[in-house]
């Protein structure tokens, strides 16, 4: 269900109303836990350019979704309000929100990368900002040191670069890639399913990475 607490283009937002909450209230039976009404504040900012939406889980039961009412293509943006749906109410789920916050950078990277593969999992779409597929595994493994060493700070004061665009790596979704990478191979290896990592932390899921990672070495390089 949904309860709606803020417009911004009322005539563009009212007709999706049905649609979003019948989206919510199948990401819900997923994951029961999550509250039963939703609170959606319509707003204006983080449009993604090639749907036309931006989503932020602002808090446990308030998604802000921004819908472009002048974006061309209204049957593709029509098409991603269920992923971005899916993608914010797993944030809400796992206490990945604006009130939860702030989070490390690598903790963003893994959390973003978990919303992106259940996109994937449950809505079909590879999103453009988890699409590490043309990204050479050389740059995601430098990428990932590089998020590890930012210190909340220092990720706070450029958390734009790494989020979106990083002016001098010319690089787009750096967070989205590396956590999207991190958490296929987490399933991959151990054969879990992604509502098996939504009861877990990003931590969580950065130790069971490296604890694959040491033992691919170690298979490849047995301890003398
Ligand atoms: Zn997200």
């Amino acid at each position: 269900m949904l309860e709606v607490i803020h417009y911004q283009n009322e005539a563009t937002e009212k007709p999706l109303e049905a649609s979003i909450s019948k989206y919510y209230d199948q990401v819900r039976e997923l994951l029961p836990e999550l509250p039963k009404t939703v609170k959606i504040y319509f707003g204006d900012y983080g449009i993604i350019p090639e749907s036309g939406i931006g989503g932020y889980a602002y808090s446990h039961d308030i998604i802000t979704l921004s819908i472009d009412p002048d974006f061309q293509d209204k049957k593709k943006q029509l098409k991603d309000i269920r992923p971005t749906i899916f993608h914010e109410a797993l944030h809400q789920y796992q206490n990945y929100t604006g009130e939860g916050g702030p989070f490390s950078a690598i903790d963003n990277a893994i959390y973003e990368g978990m919303a992106t593969v259940f996109e994937q999992e449950y809505c079909g779409v590879w999103q453009p900002y988890g699409d590490y597929r043309e990204t050479s595994e050389a740059s995601l493994k430098q990428w990932l040191k590089n998020l590890q060493q930012l210190s909340l700070e220092d990720f706070q004061d450029t958390y734009s670069e790494w989020k979106f665009y990083h002016p001098k790596l010319k690089e787009r979704w750096i967070v989205y890639k590396v956590g999207t990478w991190i958490t296929d191979q987490v399933l991959e290896k151990q054969k879990l399913s992604l509502i098996d990592l939504s009861t877990k932390t990003a931590a969580d899921v950065l130790k069971l990475y490296v604890q694959q990672g040491s033992n691919l070495t170690n298979n490849a390089a047995p301890h003398l």
